[in-house]
């Protein structure tokens, strides 16, 4: 296992492990990382013994807040979250699927309500097997996680 290497590398704050390849870039938008002006290390295309290839998100000094762990999971769903105190991990959070999210997410349908009236969107979000789906709350349309964008 790399996990070591993995978590060693900052003093404080979080890392979020074993994200699906590609996606660490929309958890990155979704939690807004940029704007908050945290120090952010992306790792993408990792190799990882369990899924081939992992992205990988450090966040120094922050700690992600339980909604924001478990909004994580609609993009990767075995991310492991742990929180780094003095190069020591002290708490692995422990993530459940939202049961619904709003504002952050686009709706891919054009012709949704939500592009043309000032209102927030929202989407109930339901699991299929493996498949997570998100159905917008306005329009009743049902996407797949890939579909769907992150406000910017
Ligand atoms: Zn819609």
């Amino acid at each position: 296992m790399n996990k070591t290497l993995s978590v060693s590398a900052i003093q404080n704050g979080t890392v979020i492990d074993h994200i699906n390849s590609g996606q660490a870039f929309r958890i990155v938008h979704l939690l807004g990382l940029l704007d908050k002006k945290y120090k952010v290390t992306i790792g993408v295309n990792l190799p990882s013994k369990t899924m081939k290839l992992k992205d990988l998100i450090k966040i120094e000094n922050y700690t992600l807040t339980n909604e924001e762990a478990n909004d994580i999971t609609i993009f990767a769903p075995n991310a492991t979250i742990n929180v780094i105190q003095n190069f020591e991990v002290v708490n692995k959070v422990i993530t459940s699927l939202p049961a619904s999210i709003s504002e952050v997410f686009i709706c891919p349908n054009p012709v949704c309500i939500t592009h043309s009236e000032p209102v927030n969107t929202h989407f109930n979000i339901e699991t299929q097997g493996k498949q997570v789906k998100l159905i917008c709350k306005f329009c009743e349309k049902e996407f797949d996680r890939n579909q769907v964008t992150v406000k910017i």
